[in-house]
């Protein structure tokens, strides 16, 4: 019998700094395994501190290079930027495939979110950075005076596993578009799309140090993040993290934007007509296997209708298509981790403890292999509950009784976290209204979609700041005053 070895992984030997594919400055590796077979998928080069310092340098030549990237003209940039718009489009589809293998999200959702977000952002803020670079205001003591925007200089960018490509280009296009440079350190868990990344800048001609990409771990992200060559921090990632990311900022007075976690909440009014909503119900609750930061992961439910709607519910995600996330029928995949599984699985023995299980609560039956972990809702948590106070980040759900929408509101806010939420009405007015009640960043009436126009972002632990929109923009641009020589108009 001849034995055929099939296996295939992905591996590169060189780091991306500077324009070139560079020798690391250590022999360590980082390895990805796949997150439903646990197969060894590919392997990078582990960057250490030696890579973040000729990273940097190389991103702060190619900023403070007078004739460079920070100085082409919104249109020049514009040009280079629509090329790599292109060449991310051109490898759009294995990106996707390779995040899908890497960390489990089904492979209907890296389609949309990881093939066809980076794309669309550095062509949204390309054009966003054409409309808003200078301004002139009449002055209140006679002369006029010039607003001006200006790139902020070299960006330390930190992203997460759990939507590795769309988070990095939330921060990634508006600071490219702005004329910053940018040194990125992905997620050990996902590297292997942020090595497409590299190519399609190296393709599309991005000037030499514009785009630089480290991937490591904690210590490498706190090294990136102190370094004297940068000038602006973006991270992504949990509060914990993020706390230590903004005590490092604040030290150094360096402006930081946060991305961090939350614990939103799904708001069912009395009026809702929850069996024609429930695929994007479910989109606001569950998707991507539960690891995403926005998701109202604690359902509120009227009392006048809890056991009815409590029963909706149930059947909804019983019913969930559990398994291969390369599958496009696949709704739930594995999440991306063993010490993932382990967390979550921790949350829903407290939850057995806590609250009355009504779906799920162990592995899906008939899988042995994958981070899987079955669609689990609690039902009669008590919203001081820690399963309903703290970050699961897997798909694991809290149903919480209300009495009236003030209670509801109250609920809603009693969080540390305030980053989204929804309410679910027949009454889109209503839904308006409910939503200006609650604290948090961003908020949706029957649905919840990040649309790039308007600011995302978290007030309370969820965050400082804000990516996409104008609001975006502005956060890798200086503002400059220049007051004129010139007599009001
Ligand atoms: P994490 O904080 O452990 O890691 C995130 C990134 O930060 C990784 O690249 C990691 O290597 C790096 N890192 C960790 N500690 C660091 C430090 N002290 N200094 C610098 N870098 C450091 O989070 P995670 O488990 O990878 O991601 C899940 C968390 O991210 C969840 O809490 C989730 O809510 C949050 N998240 C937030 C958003 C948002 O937009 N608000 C989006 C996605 C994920």
């Amino acid at each position: 019998m001849t034995t055929v070895d099939t296996r295939q992984t992905i591996d590169y030997d060189r780091l991306f700094l500077g324009g070139e594919w560079t020798e690391p400055t250590t022999e360590d590796r980082i390895q990805v395994h796949s997150a439903t077979t646990h197969e060894l998928v590919g392997s990078v080069p582990e960057g250490r501190e030696g890579d973040i310092d000729a990273a940097v340098a190389a991103a702060r030549a190619a900023f403070d290079d007078p004739s460079g990237w920070a100085h082409f003209t919104p249109t020049q940039r514009g040009e280079v930027l629509e090329r790599f718009a292109k060449a991310l489009e051109a490898r759009g589809a294995e990106t996707a495939r390779r995040v899908t293998v890497q960390n489990g999200m089904p492979t209907w959702l890296s389609q949309q979110w990881e093939q066809g977000f980076p794309p669309m952002l550095v062509r949204f803020f390309v054009d966003l950075v054409k409309q808003t670079q200078e301004e002139i205001r009449p002055g209140l003591l006679g002369k006029q005076t010039m607003v001006i925007r200006k790139p902020i200089g070299v960006v330390g960018q930190i992203v997460p596993w759990n939507v590795p490509q769309a988070i990095t280009f939330l921060g990634m296009a508006p600071a490219l578009a702005a004329g910053c440079t940018v040194v990125l350190k992905p997620s050990p868990e996902t590297v292997l799309d942020a090595f497409m990344l590299a190519e399609a800048a190296e393709e599309a001609g991005l000037p030499a140090g514009v785009v630089n990409i480290i991937p490591g771990g904690r210590e490498v992200g706190a090294y990136l993040v102190s370094h004297p060559g940068v000038d602006k921090v973006s991270f992504t990632g949990s509060t914990a993290a993020g706390r230590k990311v903004a005590a490092a900022c604040g030290e150094l007075l360096r402006p930081v934007t946060l991305e961090l976690g939350g614990k939103s909440a799904a708001v069912i009014l009395d009026d809702a007509d929850l069996d024609s909503q429930l695929e994007d119900f479910f989109g606001n609750t569950m998707i991507n296997n539960g690891q995403v930061c926005w998701t109202s992961t604690r359902i509120l439910v009227p009392s006048s209708r809890y056991d009815e709607i409590t029963g909706t519910l149930a059947d909804l995600y019983s019913g969930l298509a559990v398994g291969d996330p390369l599958d496009p029928a696949t709704k739930v995949g594995p999440l991306v981790s063993e010490r993932q599984r382990e967390r979550v699985e921790g949350y829903i023995a407290v939850g057995k403890q806590e609250a009355r299980l009504l779906v799920g609560g162990g592995r899906p039956h008939g899988i042995d292999q994958g981070w899987f972990v079955e669609p689990t809702v609690f039902a009669d948590v008590d919203p001081k509950a820690r399963i309903a106070q703290e970050e699961i980040f897997g798909p694991v759900l809290s149903i919480i009784r209300y009495e009236d929408e003030q209670q509801a509101t109250q609920i809603a806010n009693d969080s540390e976290y305030g980053l989204g939420g929804s309410v679910w009405t027949a009454d889109s007015d209503r839904g308006e209204a409910f939503a200006r009640t609650v604290r948090s960043g961003t908020f949706g009436v029957n649905g919840y979609a990040n649309d790039p126009v308007a600011p995302f972002g978290g007030v309370k632990s969820s965050g400082l700041g804000r990516e996409l929109g104008p609001e975006g923009l502005a956060a890798f641009q200086e503002i400059k005053t220049i007051y004129l020589d010139r007599p009001n108009a």
